[in-house]
């Protein structure tokens, strides 16, 4: 039986997962497969932080097992199949009363939402609540019959319950998420940067730290349950990593629970769409045609023509490094961009270059018989300014672009948990089309 949770913390309290943690940790029904974290549209302005829903399928399992994490040093593990689904009724008590205990009720707009299903839903759904802003009557409408659920104030995380069981696992990834609650504890920030260069030694795993920048991605940025959450392509491997880190570092951790997640694949990307509407997220390829321009703050734009839409490319001050590619782009340049649209403009997450433009300069000829520079006197009209000979046309040199064609990406610092690393691009076959068609670049 599919148990889905959404929306029972607060920006500086609790967390969904770590809920989740506490459902494995009673011990009472079996865990089939990996409990799932499944982020769904990031330009949703009510969200917590990440725009993340959680679930986990619960019953009698049999077949095979796998370590899914560890609770007070002992591991728990999951199993491959559903041998017998519990009582609907009995699981919704029991979930119901872990959720009411530990989410968050000193913020009102924390309104938790339980749903319990026998089965997953349509993937249409996931591909909505990754595009729009879903309204609780359509969730309630569609849960009618289909599946039990309960709503604690307003209830509205039965949008991201619902949506989280939508989710078709066609790209998976793994997050393993450490914790220590109620004592959130302190580590200093030298130590987070070397613990985060434990994970980054595993080609596996992705968005671990941030040199440039000074940033250990792998610790969050508010106070949460989570001491770190290490994502990556492979779960045993994020098992060897946990390991390593517990051997090195004593952070007096109590648990750690290892998640399917679509983090990291770009789901919320619609490529090439006709229209382009406020929320969605998009790969859209068109002609730079504008120069790049700054706004107070340090906040680059440039604009672009895709199919005769004038669209608003923006690379914000916390995408630091990757805001020199912005200003290094001209008018001609052909570019895909990805990212997500708010008020006609999309916010960079990626930027693929597939070809420059040429730049060419023009300057007053050398004067053939005293070769010196002429001086122009407008219209065409150039002079040797040593022996008055008259010259029509000017030197046409070509200059030199700084910048290159191929594939950037903003910095770990600023990346989305949804954007797919370009690290991952192989491991998906994403842009295999696009190699081709970028003409053999690389
Ligand atoms: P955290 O990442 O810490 O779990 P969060 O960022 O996921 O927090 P929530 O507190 O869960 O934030 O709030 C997100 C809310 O948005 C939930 O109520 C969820 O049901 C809702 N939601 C998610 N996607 C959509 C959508 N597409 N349309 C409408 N509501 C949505």
């Amino acid at each position: 039986m599919h148990v889905a949770v959404d929306d029972t913390d607060s920006i500086d309290e609790m967390c969904t997962t770590y809920i989740i943690s506490e459902i494995m940790s009673r011990k009472k029904y079996d865990i089939i497969g990996n409990p799932e974290l499944v982020r769904l549209n990031p330009n949703i302005s009510y969200k917590t932080r990440g725009n993340g829903a959680l679930n986990i399928n619960l019953g009698r399992g049999s077949g095979k097992k796998k370590i899914t994490g560890m609770i007070n040093n002992e591991y728990i593990y999951s199993y491959e199949r559903l041998d017998e689904e519990p009582d609907e009724d009995d699981l919704m008590d029991f979930v119901y009363s872990i959720v009411n205990d530990y989410s968050v009720k000193t913020d009102i707009k924390t309104s938790p939402g339980i749903v319990i299903s026998k089965d997953r839903f349509d993937e249409n759904l996931y591909y909505k609540a990754l595009e729009e802003d879903i309204s609780i009557e359509f969730i309630e409408n569609y849960l009618k019959d289909r599946a039990i659920y309960k709503k604690i104030n307003t209830g509205h995380g039965i949008i991201g319950s619902v949506a989280s069981l939508a989710w078709n696992r066609k790209k998976i990834t793994y997050e393993l998420l450490d914790y220590k609650y109620p004592n959130y504890g302190y580590i200093d920030k030298n130590t987070k940067m070397k613990i985060a260069e434990i994970p980054e030694k595993y080609n596996t795993t992705f968005n671990n730290i941030d040199r440039n920048n000074n940033y250990p991605a792998i610790f969050p940025k508010q106070k949460t349950p989570v001491i770190f959450g290490i994502r990556g392509i492979n779960d045993v491997d994020l098992i060897k990593i946990y390991d390593e880190i517990k051997n090195s570092y004593n952070l007096n951790d109590r648990r750690c629970v290892i998640y399917e997640t679509n983090q990291g694949t770009d789901d919320h990307i619609i490529n090439d769409p006709e229209f382009l509407s406020d929320l969605g997220s998009y790969a859209i390829t068109g002609i730079i045609s504008s120069h790049p321009y700054v706004i107070r703050g340090g906040h680059r734009f440039i604009n672009m023509e895709y199919k005769n839409i004038n669209v608003k490319l923006s690379a914000f001050e916390p995408t630091k490094e990757f805001r020199k590619l912005i200003d290094s782009l001209l008018p001609g340049d052909i570019v895909r961009a990805y990212g997500s649209y708010i008020d006609g403009t999309l916010k960079l997450e990626k930027l693929m270059v597939s070809s420059v433009s040429r730049l060419f300069r023009k300057e007053p000829p050398i004067c053939g018989s005293c070769h010196v520079k002429t001086r122009s006197k407008g219209n065409m009209d150039y002079r040797c300014p040593v022996c008055k000979k008259r010259y029509k046309n000017p030197n046409i040199y070509e200059v030199g672009r700084d910048v290159k064609p191929g594939y950037y990406e903003v910095p770990v610092i600023a990346r989305r948990h949804l954007s797919m690393p370009v690290k991952l691009s192989n491991y998906f076959g994403e842009f295999n089309d696009m190699y081709k068609w970028d003409s053999g670049y690389r």
